[in-house]
């Protein structure tokens, strides 16, 4: 999950700009015609349930999508066949290459001195610890700095915890901090000699669930649910002597073949300019991948048949891009850029949703000055 805020109506605001309309004058100004027809993509948008539906559609007749797995190559079918459904100009895949990995089956406990189970997950992309499993002293830091802390090889023979835990934030700016563990704490606790790390699920569910992503370090990394962190948390008030079993058979395997699907509305008359509105079409495996990220697959498909269906052609190509190989590392926005490069500059606004939807509270555009007065029209909208 990436972190955006530019919303749905702003951008269909600066989309739709018809060849009949003159659409940024001197002044970068949206032209009042194409105001009102971005206000009538919103209102219809609004009152309409068409992005709930398609995420139904994509969890019920496909369900998780993780890469290299039956549902992956499913998804993209169901993706081509909804994008010709609802009627675009051009649909088409693009190959997307990635990283096999495989989650196994994982099992952990506390030894000594509380014997208990720990709910537990592998987390994407991470190694296994053989079929033995290994037991050993675990190591409590609070925070990614106190890990850092430490000398390198000092945590030889020992398992590393980290239990920071993520806040909740209206932004998601929370799961951006309370993540570092599980995108850099495999790196740095290998580093230091670690035979394993354990860091708390990034999530703020208060159940017995854990959480998966991607990380990136070399030796077996796993999460456990948030009750679970707190258990070793008051373990650790009573003892600095805890001992743990962690058995992960999760592994890496070749380079696997995905795709990215990808849908244009051909614009009327400045087809070789691109707005491109992005989601991510794969999933990790263990939930539907309804919310992560079926809901933005949901959101930009809507935009693009609201669009459609309004009959007015925009005047620059739009196109709706739904990323393969996002959760095991953005694969598949690397590889549609490299494939574009060309024509990178002609793309004159980029978007991903992931983070779901709502009434739009704030937008932040990384556009230059020139821009801006038409994003204040936008904003208002
Ligand atoms: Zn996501």
């Amino acid at each position: 999950m990436k972190i955006l805020k530019v919303k749905i109506t702003a951008l269909l605001g600066f989309a739709l700009m018809t060849a009949a309309s003159p659409c940024m004058a001197a002044d970068n100004l949206i032209s009042k015609a194409d105001l009102r027809i971005a206000a009538q993509l919103g209102k219809k948008a609004y009152g309409s349930d068409l992005a709930y539906k398609i995420d139904e559609s994509l969890t019920t007749e496909v369900g998780p999508r993780r890469v290299g797995t039956y549902g992956d190559s499913a998804g993209i079918a169901w993706a081509v066949a909804k994008m010709k459904a609802f009627g675009f100009n051009k649909v088409w895949t693009e190959r997307v290459v990635t990283p096999g990995w495989y989650r196994g089956k994982i099992e952990a406990r506390v030894t000594a001195p509380y014997p208990q189970r720990i709910e537990a997950i592998a987390l994407g992309n991470s190694v296994g610890t053989g079929k033995e499993g290994v037991t050993a002293p675990l190591v409590h830091f609070r925070t990614m700095a106190e890990l850092k802390a430490v000398p390198d090889g000092s945590l030889k023979g020992k398992i590393a915890f980290i239990s920071l835990r993520m806040e909740r934030a209206h932004d998601a700016s929370g799961y951006g901090k309370g993540g570092a563990p599980r995108r850099k704490g495999g790196i740095i606790a290998g580093k230091k000699g670690a035979l394993a790390l354990i860091i708390r699920s990034v999530g703020t569910s208060n159940n017995r669930i854990t959480h998966t992503g991607g990380q990136s370090g070399n030796i077996p990394a796993a999460a456990i649910s948030n009750p679970d962190a707190d258990l070793l948390v008051n373990m650790f008030k009573r003892t600095k002597e805890i001992k743990f079993f962690l058995k992960s058979t999760a592994g890496r395997t070749k380079d696997v073949i995905t795709a990215n699907v990808i849908g244009e509305i051909t614009g009327s008359s400045d087809p070789k300019n691109y707005v491109v509105m992005g989601a991510h079409l794969d999933s990790w495996d263990m939930g539907t991948g309804a919310i992560d990220d079926g809901m933005g697959v949901g959101i930009v498909l809507a935009a693009a048949k609201n669009i459609i269906d309004s009959g007015k052609r925009p005047k620059r190509s739009i196109r709706v891009l739904l990323f393969g190989a996002e959760e095991i590392g953005l694969y598949g926005a690397a590889a549609y850029v490299k494939k574009h490069e060309a024509e990178m500059a002609r793309h004159v606004i980029g978007a991903e949703w992931d983070l779901g939807t709502g009434k739009i509270y704030s937008l932040q555009p990384g556009v230059g000055q020139t821009a801006l007065k038409a994003i204040a029209q936008m904003a208002k909208l």
